[in-house]
């Protein structure tokens, strides 16, 4: 069996990884480079329960406890590591020390108060999110995956109209028994060549400072009252290499069709820096590494869009996984594997994502550049 896997993010990648422990050849197909999108520029943030009471409870709980196994079992590194999690409440109008509950990390400014303990390190960890999509890109191909840098413009079919035949990339065909749809946002293209519903892309914007927390890191939610009366809900994460990574600041910018079009909006990273020291002055004034934008996949209900393409034998799913990717990634990669393979999952059950649970996008609502 060979699976082509289009979209060489967290997701496609960990399907990859999955697929080579069971010895099934794949090439994932990407059209920039691994991580280059929205699994490359996330927070890398983790947490065993924060999908509780959800249908993604069980994929999330089960994803928790791969990434320690992972981080245990493959002779690679990418910051997976434990620790607290804090609930910030800062304002630049007005004094919240009323909110304070906890000890603040002193690298706080006067304006900010931690309000609660949302995380402890038994529930809630990290990753670099760019070097764990390329470590599970690495680990799957010492065991025979293949990576192809390319463009995938459709889907070849067997002369039964109803059959994968490969895919179409750059303009020649690969050929391949089963093909993933795993381009994050950019599987709304895949509505031109199956019947599968509309994907959206949401834009982020974040920051990476050269800035290490003098003291134990916490991964801090800040709730900031901005000088408009708005309230904005930066995250920080410091990571284990001496850099704190920061996002926040939504937008409703399109998505462009080509990954190495999407850039921050004009003042989108300068308005994410001045939130950052408003709350946190010497994170806010220290170097910034990198000022960059992605976008998280969603679809109209907001559960991840994942399980075999209706009335298509070999076409399956896998995105839709909004704030959750990084962390849902592995739990992902094995549930499509053994979806693929055994033809049912058995560690998680996936029904809830199936993808004919919402209406198939028309051809005509696409107005996608070629
Ligand atoms: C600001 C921000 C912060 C986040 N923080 C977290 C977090 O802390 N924890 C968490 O769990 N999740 C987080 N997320 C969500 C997470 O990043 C995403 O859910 C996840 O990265 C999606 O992975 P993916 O593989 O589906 O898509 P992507 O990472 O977008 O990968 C899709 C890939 O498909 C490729 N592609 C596109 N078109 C084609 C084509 N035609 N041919 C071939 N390849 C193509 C792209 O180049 C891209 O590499 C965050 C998201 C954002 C935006």
């Amino acid at each position: 069996m060979h699976v082509l896997i289009c979209g060489g993010g967290v997701i496609g990648t960990s399907i990859a990884y999955f697929l080579s422990l069971r010895s099934v050849k794949s090439t994932v197909i990407e059209r920039t480079g691994v991580a280059n999108a929205a699994s490359g520029k996330s927070g890398g943030f983790l947490a065993l329960d924060w999908c509780d009471g959800s249908p993604v409870e069980p994929l999330a709980r089960r994803s928790f406890e791969l990434h320690d196994e992972l981080a245990n079992s493959i002779d690679d590194a990418w910051g997976y590591r434990r620790l607290d999690t804090l609930n910030v409440v800062a304002s630049t109008r007005r004094d919240v020390s009323a909110y304070r509950q906890l000890d603040s990390p002193d690298w706080l400014g006067r304006g900010a108060a931690v309000h609660t303990q949302l995380g402890s390190q038994s529930t809630t960890a990290q990753v670099d999110p760019a070097a764990f999509t390329k470590g599970m890109m690495r680990a799957a191909m010492k065991s025979g995956a293949q990576l192809l840098i390319g463009n995938v413009t459709g889907l070849t079919f067997k002369a039964d109209g109803a059959t994968v035949r490969g895919a179409m990339v750059d303009g020649r065909e690969i050929a391949g028994d089963s093909v993933v749809i795993a381009m994050g946002p950019w599987s709304v293209l895949a509505s031109q060549w199956l019947p599968l519903p509309a994907v959206y892309g949401l834009k982020g914007h974040s920051l990476v400072f050269q800035f290490e927390p003098p003291m134990m890191p916490h991964a801090l939610f800040v709730e900031l009252e901005t000088e408009s009366g708005g309230i904005a809900s930066p995250e920080v994460i410091p990571r284990d290499d001496g850099t704190t990574y920061v996002c926040g600041l939504s937008s409703e910018a399109p998505l462009p069709v080509d990954p190495v079009h999407v850039v921050p909006d004009d003042g989108g990273c300068e308005e994410l820096q001045a939130m950052t020291a408003a709350f946190a002055p010497q994170l806010g004034k220290a170097e910034v590494l990198a000022a960059q934008a992605c976008y998280r996949p969603i679809v109209q209900d907001g559960l991840p869009l994942m399980g075999a393409v209706p009335g298509i034998s070999g076409a399956y799913v896998a995105t839709g996984h909004s704030v959750w990717g990084m962390l849902n990634g592995p739990a992902t990669g094995e549930a499509m594997t053994e979806l693929i393979i055994d033809g049912a999952t058995r560690a998680v059950d996936i029904s809830p994502f199936r993808p004919e649970r919402l209406a198939p996008l028309e051809a005509s609502d696409l107005h996608a550049e070629p």
